[in-house]
């Protein structure tokens, strides 16, 4: 869910593509401590015998810690104190030795003539590491100081208003609820200040520097060459992969450009917001402009009673409680011919809020022994947003469960938006329909289909204002990696990016020192980006297949699979096969396509293009 895309302090902990990965916790994206590559030259080329050894001594090693990792970091995240801290963070560092010397012995290999799903899996223990390090100890060790100091800039950065400090967390509301343009413009520029950017911006320098002599060392030509490797592809294909499925969404992304821009016209006046041009980046009700659904109030569609009903309010006048809510969830994919939770899931999730201790409150799914030791941990409130994340949490735990017959290597999601995309894809089936199935939701109260616009914008604020930001978060990145964009051009460059995908521009003049990147958590933190641009395409995905199977004829938005058991078949088939094969076989498994397709996006929206493109008729759209 977008709550993730903000980033959460336990996140810091854990390394990206690394132990935690395998430890199969879904949702908080993992940053953390380097790898560095094995300092021990490699011997002799190893032949297929010798690889099939290590990888097996491999696994199990990777299956042994990743449940130490699981259980040491699920009671950190359910009991925070100094010393649960001191064990997450020792077992961080093991995790990161681990992972550098398996990455290092996978060199032995790399002239081998090796079996398909071996290459596979080496390929996973060297380009799953996000921030490779070249040999030589002190190299490791600088680039564990640059990367804490950046994580810790950001975290603990504080701007003042009234002469009191104003925390991120409180920043991020702030920016979805006030409408005085100063003020907006006042709390996006000084948290761009508030994050030492001078500082991080060199340290981000010298980052890129070491982590792509530690990629070059793996055998990839630099660190964006190494990103784009875990695709099953080429780098470069993969690459023109994204910016094709970019291209298929994009008109649906201007439209909706185009219809907020004259909302904010209308709001603020031509001198705040003009009708031509980019839109002014603190005015979208999102830090980062990646999520305008805040702003739905001022530049929504009306269209009759917005969507008829209330789910928040269903919800409690049917008096559910946080453990319905997850029953409700678990009824859903058991309506699709899926096995139930296990006991222990009830016994051992943690499903509402304690009061006395604290605990990480951000949504995640756990698996702590690779097997049926499945979890959620969220602080679960009875409203429309917790009862999709639900939906969406348990999509995780499903797909955990259905790969655990793989190799460990392959108890993974098929690529990285995989994941993501479950859970989303079943959240897409909370409709009307769905609510009257499960008792929330009288037949006569299902409100026609055209009170949906209101509601189908609302998620194209939050869904499709967010493509082209997760496009250029990692086109910047790549750019800088491969030395495109050079240090004194890091802010110009990403301003060129933001206005060329998003068509959006800073509110005050940038200072020379500003380092905007780095004022994003996935950026400070090294967290890669490219996944949940892939997941948001893959859902809609999902969701027309399963929907084509299901033989729904009506609008997409209406449509769910909810009591399908074809449908949950397919899609069980699907999740069995976790990472075991490239991804576009799992891909046409569930739906019969080996291409991702961006159009599903534009078909589920396709009302609401209508509509916009009726509204732009007299604007001029587009920002160029
Ligand atoms: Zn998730």
């Amino acid at each position: 869910m977008t709550k993730l895309l903000a980033g959460v302090a336990f996140g810091a902990l854990l390394a990206a593509g690394g132990y935690y990965a395998y430890a199969n916790i879904q949702e908080d994206a993992v940053t953390g401590d380097a790898a560095v590559i094995s300092e021990t030259a490699p011997a002799a080329a190893g032949s297929v015998e010798d690889a099939a050894e290590f990888l097996a001594e491999t696994e199990a090693e990777i299956g042994d810690f990743g449940e130490f990792a699981a259980h040491t970091a699920w009671v950190y995240a359910n009991f925070i104190t100094e010393d649960t801290e001191y064990l997450v963070s020792r077992m961080s560092a093991e995790a990161t030795e681990l992972q550098v010397r398996q990455a290092g012995e996978t060199a032995r290999f790399s002239d081998t003539d090796l079996p398909l799903d071996m290459r596979r899996k080496m390929t996973m223990l060297t380009a799953g590491i996000t921030l490779p390090t070249p040999s030589g100890s002190d190299y490791a060790q600088r680039l564990a100081e640059l990367t804490t100091r950046m994580s810790s800039s950001y975290s603990t950065g504080t701007i003042e208003i009234d002469d009191t400090p104003v925390t991120l967390d409180t920043l991020e509301v702030m920016m979805g609820t006030e409408r005085d343009p100063e003020f907006l413009a006042m709390m996006w520029n000084d948290w761009r200040a508030a994050i030492n950017p001078a500082q991080m911006s060199q340290d981000y320098a010298e980052m890129v520097e070491i982590a792509n002599a530690g990629a070059r060392e793996l055998g990839f030509s630099d660190l964006a060459e190494m990103w784009l490797s875990n695709y099953d592809m080429p780098a470069d294909e993969m690459e023109a992969e994204v910016e094709r499925l970019w291209g298929q969404v994009e008109p649906l992304y201007e439209q909706l450009h185009c219809y907020v821009r004259d909302g904010l016209n209308e709001t603020y006046g031509e001198d705040v917001q003009a009708t031509s041009g980019p839109i002014r980046a603190d005015l979208l009700g999102n830090m980062w402009a990646q999520g305008w659904a805040p702003i739905n109030d001022i530049v929504g569609i009306q269209s009759g009673d917005g969507p008829g009903y209330d789910l928040t309010q269903l919800l409690e006048d049917h008096d559910y409680t946080p453990v319905q809510m997850v029953e409700t969830g678990e009824r859903f994919y058991t309506s699709l011919g899926l096995d139930p939770l296990p006991e222990t899931f009830w016994e051992r999730s943690l499903i509402t809020r304690p009061r006395d201790r604290d605990v990480v409150c951000h949504a995640s799914a756990w698996n702590l022994d690779n097997e049926e030791d499945i979890r959620i941990k969220m602080c679960t409130h009875v409203n429309a947003e917790d009862f999709r994340t639900v939906h969406h949490e348990l999509g995780h735990n499903f797909y955990q469960r259905a790969y655990r017959g793989q190799d460990m290597l392959f108890r993974t999601g098929a690529h990285d938006g995989f994941h993501e995309a479950i859970g989303d894809f079943v959240a897409l089936s909370v409709t009307p329909d769905y609510l009257v199935q499960i008792g929330l939701l009288e037949e006569d109260e299902v409100p026609d289909e055209s009170a949906d616009l209101g509601l189908m914008m609302n998620l194209a604020l939050d869904k499709i204002a967010f493509l082209p930001f997760a496009v250029m978060m990692d086109q910047w990145r790549w750019r800088v990696f491969r030395g495109e964009i050079t240090p004194e051009d890091y802010n110009t460059a990403w301003w060129e990016l933001r206005e060329q995908y998003q068509g959006i521009m800073p509110p005050v003049e940038r200072p020379a020192d500003a380092f905007d990147p780095g004022a994003k958590y996935h950026i400070a933190n090294n967290v890669p980006y490219l996944r949940y641009f892939l997941s948001y395409i893959l859902q809609f995905q999902f969701q027309q297949a399963a929907c084509d199977m299901a033989g729904w004829e009506g609008p997409l938005n209406r449509c769910t699979v909810y009591g399908n058991e074809e449908v949950g078949q397919r899609f069980n088939e699907m999740m069995e096969m976790g990472a075991s094969q490239p991804w576009p076989d799992a891909l046409e498994a569930f739906t019969g396509t080996r291409e991702m397709d961006g159009s599903a996006i534009i078909a589920y929206f396709q009302p609401l293009m209508t509509r916009l493109e009726e509204e732009n008729a007299g604007s001029s759209c587009g920002w160029e």
